[in-house]
């Protein structure tokens, strides 16, 4: 609809992406405001004529203003049903098209061939302003010829014709300028706007996520958490949380150095990326070293399969780590815990709190250290009991 090949002054990069904030913007309100200017301009066109009884003229006159607001119409429909933007020359086609004919029809209806040329030259000049940027082309022709017209109009020695050609150039000239300069200050301003939305979305996205590796961060994962425990209730699902802990990892910053233990958590949260798009679930980093993994299950076994492939894809890394006592290698300890979903049989423990949840996860993770880490501990919600995970046996697992 906008055409912003004319701005040249304006840097590419803004320019293209102002045409995409402008498909955004919300322009009701200019249509309405460029509607009410239309009528100003169709007012201050016909007044003198009306008075003047100028009758053909003011027909002809009447006429194309119909059919500017017509061919408006039809572009805007043309645009929302067939194309995104109405190429610029289809426009400029129409209404050139219309003021060709309409001069023609002036030409004929009204004799004088001063009158016909006027008209033709009042109307493309108009078309062109109007083409260029219809909104702002209309609101900007009424505010022109308001204040034109009322000059031109007192000047007493010109012939209509005259008078006509002088309102039509400035008309023209005027709103050509004004156009450009109403164009840059929208525009301006909708770059402006864009701008702060853009650093608002990433002070948001910074807030919750965790610098060195991507994750989210400990505030988006309580947040989470109590959806998750909602969902949970609501739908009657399962909810697992991994709490997962690098071992001896004080040992490796002491031994290899904080660059290289940074390297490991990074190394680690690629880990964590990984699974969060394999498997659907949440990942966090909630700590210095440690992560939770977050997501609702049907089936007791999956979620020990995935605690188990969480543990392999860890040691798949195979960052040594001579002094860890675990093993050779960078190793985490792993705490699961579940929270069954309510059943006909066994409701769920409904009013659970997200610090609780948290806090058994914590119980199985301390267990998996206290046992000589590198493994995982389940909490299991039904029984309260606390056991190792080593293989996960599919046949024997009833559903959850
Ligand atoms: P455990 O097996 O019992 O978990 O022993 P650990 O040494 O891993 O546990 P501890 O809590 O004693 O030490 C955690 C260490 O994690 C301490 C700190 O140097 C390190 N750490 C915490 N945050 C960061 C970080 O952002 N970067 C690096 N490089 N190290 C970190
Ligand atoms: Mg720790
Ligand atoms: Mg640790």
């Amino acid at each position: 609809m906008f055409s912003y090949w004319r701005y040249f002054t304006f840097p590419k990069e803004s320019v293209a992406g102002c045409r995409g904030l402008i498909n955004q913007y919300n322009i009701r309100s200019l249509r309405i405001v460029s509607f009410a200017a239309f009528v100003l301009l169709i007012l201050f066109s016909f007044f003198p004529f009306l008075i003047e009884k100028e009758s053909p003229k003011f027909i002809a006159y009447l006429i194309t203003a119909v059919i500017e607001l017509g061919a408006y119409g039809c572009a805007r429909w043309i645009e929302k049903k067939h194309l995104k933007r109405v190429p610029i020359f289809l426009n400029f086609l129409l209404f050139f098209s219309c003021a060709i004919a309409f001069g023609i029809y002036i030409g004929v209806i009204t004799q004088p061939e001063k009158q016909a040329v006027n008209f033709m030259v009042f109307l493309i000049c108009t078309q062109i302003i109007f083409v260029a940027d219809p909104l702002l082309g209309l609101v900007i022709n009424a505010a022109v010829l308001l204040v034109f017209s009322s000059i031109t109009f007192r000047v007493k020695d010109l012939s209509h014709w005259q008078i006509d050609m002088v309102n039509a150039l400035f008309a023209s000239v005027g709103g050509i300028i004004f156009n450009w300069y109403m164009s840059y200050v929208v525009v301006k301003e909708m770059l402006t706007a864009r701008r702060l939305e853009e650093e608002r979305n990433r002070f948001e996205v910074e807030s919750i996520r965790d610098d060195l590796t991507g994750l989210s961060n400990h505030r988006d994962f309580f947040q989470r958490l109590d959806l998750y425990i909602a969902a949970a209730r609501r739908v009657r699902q399962t909810l697992c949380i991994i709490m997962m802990d690098v071992d001896h990892f004080k040992a490796y910053n002491d031994f290899y150095g904080h660059l290289k233990g940074d390297q490991v958590l990074k190394a680690i949260g690629g880990v964590l990326s990984r699974l969060t798009m394999e498997e659907k679930v949440f990942t966090a980093r909630v700590g210095g070293e440690e992560f939770i993994v977050l997501w609702t299950e049907n089936r007791l076994s999956e979620a020990q399969h995935l605690a188990l492939k969480l543990r392999q894809m860890i040691i798949d890394l195979q960052i040594p780590h001579v002094k860890s006592r675990a093993a050779p290698y960078i190793t985490a300890s792993f705490g699961l815990y579940v929270l069954r979903g309510s059943t006909d049989t066994a409701p769920a423990e409904a009013n659970i709190t997200a610090e609780e949840l948290y806090e058994y996860a914590d119980q199985a993770l301390y267990e998996a250290k206290k046992q000589g880490r590198d493994r995982i501990i389940l909490l299991d919600s039904a029984d309260k009991t606390l056991r190792q995970i080593v293989r996960v046996d599919k046949r024997t697992e009833p559903g959850l």
